[in-house]
């Protein structure tokens, strides 16, 4: 499959762009070719959403009109979901029964439900005679074109994460997928259409990081918004500030696991797999360093290092599969970096570490669990992002804290108890956008996801995403 530009509503050829080859990271098969726009090209399509911003047709209808246009969008993407999780599998390695029923695609027909609705939200909208003889009016307007740039770990829905919220903003968008993963992006132009939402709205470039920088550095584009690493993100803050750009950052995460000693290691085991493997690990959110409390030790060891022997490790239709590959070679060697580095500093590998024999074909790692790593060394500090979860003890409360938080990274964390005052305690000297007590992972459409520290700042998903794509403007009436 060959494709194009997807720019003012139509499928166009690219201004002097490249080709770039698209890869199943289950074998390494090419399965599409794609533009690897030029900086000619992010013009054309910033032009295309400057003028269908400016014009009206779609920042100047009602939020009912909006709002209606999303549920239809919604509607549709829920029609095809079978479709759309095949292509996300091919193109990922994804568990087609993870992303078709369990996880991507109705979470994300829920997410577009959830921000129609928010279209439709006028709270922050006021008025009042704060002086005499003026009437104030605060008006909540879009921003204007918003450029919005995605990972590859779950394409399709980074891509709903930031598309809805800034529809139901009312901002037209020039939106840059990740360049290994483009293709549920692609196919969304087609829905998008459907819906009734006018051409130039949306416009979709693919190509490769300096496509992302030429965005950044628009004069036109009023806001960049991110997900993707957090040193991507400090250059994106640095190109923006040329222009004066706001920024919306969702970068890394190494979240804490925190387990105390009135819960039974061997009952939150299986979590710490799942929430260290999902996705091959490939999560912000994933569940990377597990602490637990010195007496419980040795059970919560051998109990995670059993239930991380028993994840099912295959190929995207396998029965019972549970972890896919990793996205790519490159992914892979980094993963492997990390271990052999934590290896040579000192650390065990008490299971995994390599590729698994019977899957030598496309980019498979095994779940790897490491302990002895000091607290400082790279494989605790630094976001992996593959199958890979630490292991360490604390002696108290305060040494559990002062660990969880001893990263830069601020992005989510979970604690383990059944005391509620130490649960409340804790979660309050966290500094993580997320805190789970007793769950890790689950995320609704109406909760704020967003980061502290070097995890970026502004949310998605919530009526905040909304906020997030709306500027205050005060407008003051002399009423004589
Ligand atoms: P990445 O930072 O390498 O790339 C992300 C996107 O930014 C890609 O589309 C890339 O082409 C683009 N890009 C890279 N350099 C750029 C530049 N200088 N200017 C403009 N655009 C540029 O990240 P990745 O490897 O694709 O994704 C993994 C990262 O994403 C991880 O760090 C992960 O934690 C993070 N992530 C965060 C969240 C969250 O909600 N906080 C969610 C998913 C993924």
């Amino acid at each position: 499959m060959d494709y194009k530009l997807w720019i003012d509503g139509q499928w166009v050829d690219s201004q002097g762009g490249k080709r770039m080859s698209v890869e199943n990271p289950v074998n390494g098969a090419i399965i599409a070719e794609v533009v690897d726009a030029s900086r000619e090209d992010v013009d054309r399509a910033v032009q295309a959403a400057h003028r269908a911003f400016y014009d009206g047709r779609w920042s100047r209808l009602t939020p009912a009109e909006r709002s209606m246009a999303l549920w239809k969008l919604a509607d549709l993407l829920d029609a095809r979901k079978e479709e759309f999780a095949r292509l996300e599998s091919e193109n990922t390695g994804k568990p087609y029964q993870l992303v078709s029923l369990g996880g991507d695609l109705p979470f994300s027909v829920d997410n577009l439900r959830f921000f129609a609705a928010a279209a439709r939200d006028t709270h922050g909208y006021t008025s009042g005679e704060f002086m005499k003889g003026y009437t104030s009016i605060y008006r909540r307007e879009p921003v204007g074109v918003v450029g919005q740039i995605t990972p590859w770990n779950y394409p399709l829905m980074m891509a709903i994460w930031k598309i809805g919220p800034a529809l139901a903003a009312g901002c037209t968008i020039v939106l840059k997928p990740a360049p290994g993963t483009p293709l549920t992006t692609l196919l969304l132009s087609e829905l998008i259409a459907e819906a009734g939402i006018p051409a130039g709205v949306v416009n979709i470039v693919t190509g490769g990081n300096e496509t992302g920088q030429a965005l950044v550095e628009h004069p036109d584009v009023r806001l960049v918004s991110l997900t993707g690493s957090t040193n991507t993100g400090k250059k994106i803050m640095k190109t923006a500030s040329d222009t004066l750009k706001r920024v919306h950052l969702e970068l890394g995460g190494k979240a804490p696991f925190v387990v105390f000693d009135d819960v039974d290691p061997e009952t939150v085991a299986g979590v710490a797999a799942f929430t260290s493997t999902v996705n091959t690990g490939q999560d912000c959110t994933a569940a990377t360093r597990v602490y637990v409390a010195g007496s419980r030790a040795n059970d919560a060891v051998e109990a995670i290092v059993e239930a991380m022997r028993a994840v099912k490790i295959g190929t995207p239709y396998e029965d019972g599969v549970q972890m896919g590959p990793l996205i790519s070679g490159v992914q892979r060697e980094r993963v492997q970096g990390f271990v052999e580095r934590a290896k040579s500093s000192g650390a065990k590998i008490l299971t995994g570490g390599a590729v698994p024999a019977a899957y030598d074909k496309g980019y498979f790692f095994e779940p790897t669990v490491i302990v002895d790593a000091d607290q400082k060394a790279e494989i605790i500090q630094s976001e992996v992002f593959g199958p890979v979860l630490t292991i360490s003890t604390f002696k108290s409360e305060e040494e559990a804290v002062a660990y969880a938080n001893d990263v830069n990274y601020g992005l989510a964390a979970s604690i383990w108890t059944r005391d509620i005052g130490r649960a409340l305690r804790v979660s309050s000297q966290l500094e993580f956008g997320t805190v789970w007590i007793n769950d890790h992972i689950p995320l609704t459409s109406e909760t704020p996801h967003g980061g502290f520290k070097q995890s970026g700042f502004g949310k998605d998903l919530s009526a905040e995403a909304v906020s997030d794509y709306r500027i205050t403007k005060h407008v003051m009436v002399k009423n004589a």
